[in-house]
């Protein structure tokens, strides 16, 4: 007989999501004529930028034609794109060999697969409330967990101590849920501690694009030391709206290796196993978010979600309610006012104002307390919700 992946039982259920859709169907059930102001989502929802538009129409003509027509691309991404993203790196300062950069499907692929180059007998350490992937990727695996939990009084910002001692470390900054965001001092903390230890930090940048502090770092290849020790997975799907369309990429330096053994060599074999490449119409897509024209149509994007978070944090503030993220980050992390759980916190927003948000509780039990708000919603919606917080609160 075949023994299964035992350690799938061992997968808390999340039911973060499905409870919130419950809550909001059963309130519409009750009040037909209501309208909700939803401020919960993940997702993204402006449509893709035309530059990249105009790249996916050519790359299916060229798919039609006998002489442009495109098979399988190499596997760690098509030289030209892996040398466009690496360029973009390097008008940031920082200085990597187009070979350091693999394309990928996504983050939360890249994020699952990348576990396959280390050892199941590592531990991982995961600042919480956390991207609940990271938890379960590891869980999967069988890995040990090392909880971190971060706070009010670290500003959801934790340094590094005895205590976080781990193989692996996560580090997403900008942060989901809470949108802070590492200054350089605090994340060379983290690099020197990794290289001490001989640890591995897995850096989500997911949210990078959002960054508009020129003193934050945006890469953690900004800062001294995080080629020996670091691995950058970046996603389009924020950065240029490809939730739908999907396309990341990684950043595995040369110069990080253990026991020996290259993990930029590794991936190389495990790509070249394990996949067949990203399709040419989304490596075309992705290249064209990569010229000057796309950063420029990606950028105004960013500005439309930045805008509702400055309209979402001038209602908090006017409320005088304590939050992080908003700035750099497109998602806004509240305290819940007099002490009310999350759960509590997200029932009364429904009922008093129709506005949905995302319990934090869902993120880690130290989100317990807090209340995430996105910036991806519509304008209306937000304005709306906004009006409606500080009516709320006055
Ligand atoms: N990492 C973080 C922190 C995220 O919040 C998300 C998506 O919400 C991802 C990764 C997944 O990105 P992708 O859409 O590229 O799989």
């Amino acid at each position: 007989m075949i023994i299964p992946n035992m350690h799938y039982a061992e997968l808390k259920n999340s039911y973060l999501f499905y409870n919130i859709a419950q809550k909001t169907k059963a309130y519409l059930a009750e009040h037909p004529d209501s309208r909700l102001y939803r401020l919960g989502i993940g997702d993204v929802t402006l449509p893709l930028c035309d530059a990249v538009i105009k790249a996916l129409h050519e790359a299916v003509d060229d798919q039609a034609d006998l002489k442009r027509f495109h098979g399988y691309m190499p596997e760690c991404g098509d030289p030209s794109l892996r040398a466009l993203i690496a360029g973009h790196y390097r008008k940031r300062g920082i200085a990597l060999e187009d070979d350091e950069v693999f394309v990928s499907s996504g983050a939360s692929d890249e994020l699952g697969d990348i576990l396959h180059l280390f050892d199941r007998q590592s531990s991982a350490l995961v600042i919480e409330p956390a991207y609940p992937a990271y938890v379960d990727a590891n869980v999967m695996e069988g890995r040990t967990i090392v909880h971190l939990p971060s706070g009010k009084a670290d500003a959801f910002l934790p340094e590094p101590s005895e205590s976080a001692k781990a193989g692996l470390l996560y580090i997403c900054s900008p942060n989901n849920p809470t949108g802070a965001v590492f200054s350089r001092e605090k994340l060379q903390k983290w690099i020197d501690f990794a290289n001490a230890n001989g640890s591995v930090i897995l850096f989500d940048a997911a949210y990078e694009a959002f960054i508009e502090d020129e003193t934050l770092p945006r890469s953690i290849f900004e800062l001294e030391g995080a080629r020996t020790c670091a691995i950058e997975i970046c996603s389009l799907s924020k950065t240029a709206g490809f939730t739908g369309t999907r396309f990341g990429y990684t950043v595995i330096p040369k110069d990080l290796v253990r026991n020996g053994m290259s993990f930029n060599e590794m991936w190389v074999r495990n790509r070249t196993t394990r996949t067949n490449g990203v399709s040419y119409i989304l490596q075309k897509a992705a290249a064209a978010v990569f010229t000057e024209e796309g950063q420029k149509q990606i950028a105004e994007n960013i500005h439309f979600y930045k805008e509702n978070a400055r309209i979402l944090t001038e209602a908090l503030d006017e409320a005088g309610i304590w939050y992080t993220g908003g700035k750099n980050a497109p998602y806004i992390w509240m305290e819940c006012p007099d002490g009310m759980d999350s759960w509590k916190f997200f029932d009364y927003l429904l009922q008093e104002i129709q506005v949905v948000g995302t319990p934090g509780e869902g993120f880690g039990s130290c989100g317990e307390g807090y209340f995430r708000f996105s910036t991806f919603g519509s304008r209306e919606d937000t304005l709306e919700a906004a009006k409606r917080i500080k009516r709320l609160f006055r």
